[in-house]
């Protein structure tokens, strides 16, 4: 293996090759373009399109693509070779105008019906802030997609719509509050990845993992998580084989993956970058996905990103650590030594605890999808409820702001490990709080509720807009005021009393909460349509349609397209279920009770003293379970038919799917995994739970 330092980066166009390859002239324009968000002229995209083309030949590329985030939630591409005709022969040609703009078929992507199939056009246009890089032999350029009439068809453009957004408005405050040095604030994420490893020779046995992602049957194995021993373990040979790969693929990218541990979950695992501009930290973390499940193939493993693989251990997320710091390096979610008197820490704090109560559901939407309804509101993830979590310092801050009473933070205090080879350190002022949606970790917000599988385009454009609304309006309120201090003070005051009941600081998972939730008056919204319900509220629309984010019919094509496709999703699993019940499990319990009759009846032929109670209970519990299960099996399929009287409203879809064909297949599952518990497994048709779980 080379050194890391020099693996770094090497198939990417970053700033190092820029300078190396670029004109200094052209370097600087386009710089200006990346820092600065300035237009960028044709004639220095022809001169780093060249330049780009010659770096990638010499890398063995012979294609580029304009790599695009569709509402299909995955990435996009379309190759085409850098060959001109020149003569007999051929030359490598790329020009300016290929890079700024590419024209793929859009037809196929959906569009939540704002455009008919006929109008076909969509363009994708390079995101220069985000560096191209070389994989598989092309030449990748990050893009932004749109149709031919300027609809926005992408999970990118509104992300660095709202990243510009709230730079503004916090710029602005900043300026305010006397911090004239700032010129631009970045939002600055980093998702923490987990993901489940199997053997790929047992998924190609599984037609519900293969279709859906996640087991549709399967009774639960007799060892679990229970005894916490995979959480932090020691790293098995293959996975660890599989873990080195992955990271040197990522770091070849220029991801700075950095954390990697197991989870809690036997054969579930986390991978955690180091943060960076949020734009970059999306485009990466389509990349890690990618990657992760291209490696894994290198290994005769599958990396399973869904939600849910498996019924009764926990299911994967994704933390979306979220901060905004300036171009003078400073994150402005640092407390500092005295948060109580950091007029731009208080200020950005209250926004934030602003947008998070007015905007809950939006929260609560933007993370909802068929495979995470299986884990929020479970004891495993953050509930549906949505609230934040300040740490005993920050919330005992905000409590004296309410009361008007005096407030000095405790500072960091020293930790006494009571050994005396052990350095003593200093303590984070706040312990941390696993349960919490919507955490405070010291100098970030860490949104828990986040799907495994999801494009982290759209909570973080949801935060950075709803929180650029909030920081507008203090604006507002602060512009004229002569005494900023005194204005300041009493700006957050109001605002955290007005606020108080979305901050919770105690554990999410008890009951109490519940309770206490409801009578805060805030949402708790279990399922994905409970939550759909309510993104079209006015309030909602409002807020990407004044802060120019998406427009009005873009933002309803939104509601259609994951309301469409949450209903699919459970269309396809059912549909699953169904086959893998009539063509697998009803003919495989049977051909076992047909055995257990054989044997009964042999040994009830060599002598009636020989007892055949074990075999005649067998079939009696297996057959009765069975008729059952045909029966459960009957029912789905009439369920899933009945969705064809919920067509034209998608939310009463939705809720046709949740309620009628979802609950069908819970039972059906039930009395499957009931049976599996008592068929021989020489006839049980697929790997069991102890398989696919323990094998890696
Ligand atoms: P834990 O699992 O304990 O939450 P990790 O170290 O696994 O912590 O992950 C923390 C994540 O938060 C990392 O991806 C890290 O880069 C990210 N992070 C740290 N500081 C910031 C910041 N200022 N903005 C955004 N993300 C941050
Ligand atoms: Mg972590």
């Amino acid at each position: 293996m080379s050194k890391v330092p020099e693996m770094f980066g090497c198939h990417v166009f970053n700033e190092k090759k820029m300078q190396e390859r670029l004109p200094r002239a052209t370097y600087k324009a386009l710089k200006k373009t990346i820092d600065d968000g300035e237009p960028l002229d044709i004639s220095v995209a022809n001169v780093v399109a060249s330049a780009m083309k010659d770096w990638a030949i010499e890398l063995g590329c012979t294609h580029y693509t304009h790599w695009f985030q569709p509402m299909t939630g995955v990435t996009a591409e379309k190759h085409d070779s850098f060959i001109s005709p020149n003569g007999d022969g051929v030359i490598m040609e790329f020009s300016g105008k290929a890079l700024i703009k590419g024209e793929p078929d859009a037809s196929s992507f959906p569009s939540g019906g704002i455009r008919a199939t006929f109008e076909a056009r969509g363009y994708t246009t390079w995101d220069p802030t985000s560096p191209a890089f070389v994989k598989d032999g092309s030449l990748y350029i990050p893009t932004a997609f749109c149709s031919y009439t300027g609809e926005v068809l992408d999970k990118k453009t509104p992300l660095l719509r709202s990243m510009e957004r709230i730079s503004t408005e916090a710029v602005k405050i900043l300026h305010l509050l006397g911090r004239n040095d700032v010129t631009r604030v970045i939002t600055t994420v980093g998702p923490e990845q987990e993901y489940f490893l199997i053997d790929k020779d047992l998924y190609l046995q599984r037609e519900d993992l293969m279709l859906t992602g996640r087991t549709l049957f399967g009774a639960k194995a007799p060892k679990g998580q229970e005894l916490d021993d995979h959480y932090f373990g020691s790293i098995k040979t293959r996975v660890s084989a599989y873990m080195r790969e992955l990271d040197e693929e990522l770091w070849k990218l220029g991801v700075l993956a950095k954390t990697k541990h197991n989870e809690v979950a036997p054969s579930q695992h986390e991978l955690a970058p180091i943060f960076t501009t949020s734009n970059i930290a999306n485009d990466h973390n389509e990349l890690m996905m990618e990657i992760m499940k291209k490696t894994a193939e290198k290994h005769g493993l599958v990396c399973l990103l869904h939600e849910k693989p498996f019924a009764g251990v926990n299911g994967s997320g994704k933390h979306n650590n979220w901060s905004l710091s300036t171009n003078t390096g400073e994150n402005l979610l640092s407390p500092g030594k005295h948060p109580e008197t950091n007029l731009p820490f208080l200020v950005f704090l209250a926004a934030i605890v602003k947008a998070v109560d007015e905007y809950q559901d939006l929260l609560r939407a933007t993370v909802a999808s068929a495979g995470n309804d299986h884990r929020l509101g479970a004891n495993e993830a953050p509930p549906a409820i949505i609230s934040m979590y300040l740490g005993d310092d920050l919330g005992e801050m905000v409590d004296s702001f309410i009361n008007g009473e005096e407030y000095v933070s405790h500072g960091k205090e020293r930790m006494d490990t009571g050994v005396e080879v052990l350095a003593d350190f200093k303590k984070d002022t706040s312990d941390r709080n696993r349960t919490s949606p919507f955490a405070f970790t010291g100098n970030k917000f860490e949104f828990r509720a986040l799907g495994s599988a999801l494009n982290i385009g759209c909570p973080n454009y949801m935060i950075n807009t709803m929180v650029a609304e909030q920081l507008s309006g203090f604006y507002v309120e602060l512009k004229n005021a002569e005494d900023m201090t005194a204005a300041v003070m009493s700006l957050v005051k109001n605002v955290f009393a007005e606020h108080r009941r979305i901050i919770f600081n105690g554990d999410n998972y008890a009951d109490e909460w519940v309770k206490e939730a409801e009578r805060r008056g805030l949402y708790n919204l279990k399922s994905m349509p409970d939550a759909f319900a309510h993104f079209m509220d006015r309030k909602n629309v409002e807020l990407f349609v004044k802060n120019k984010i998406v427009t009005e019919a873009e933002y309803r094509a939104r509601y259609e397209i994951e309301l469409e496709t949450y209903c699919k999703q459970i269309n396809i699993e059912a549909l699953t279920m169904i086959d893998m019940a009539k063509k697998k499990i009803a003919p495989s319990v049977s051909a076992f009770v047909g055995e257990l009759t054989d044997t009964a009846l042999s040994k009830k032929a060599l002598s009636d003293a020989i007892p055949t109670s074990y075999e005649e209970d067998l079939i009696t519990s297996l057959s009765g379970k069975l008729v059952c299960f045909v029966k459960k099996t009957g029912e789905l399929e009439e369920a899933v038919m009945g969705a064809e009287a919920h067509r034209s409203d998608m939310l009463d879809r939705a809720f046709y799917f949740r309620n009628e064909v979802f609950a069908k297949m819970q039972e059906l599952r039930a009395i499957g995994d009931s049976m599996e518990t008592e068929t021989s497994s020489d006839f049980w048709p697929f790997p069991s739970y102890s398989q696919l779980l323990f094998s890696v």
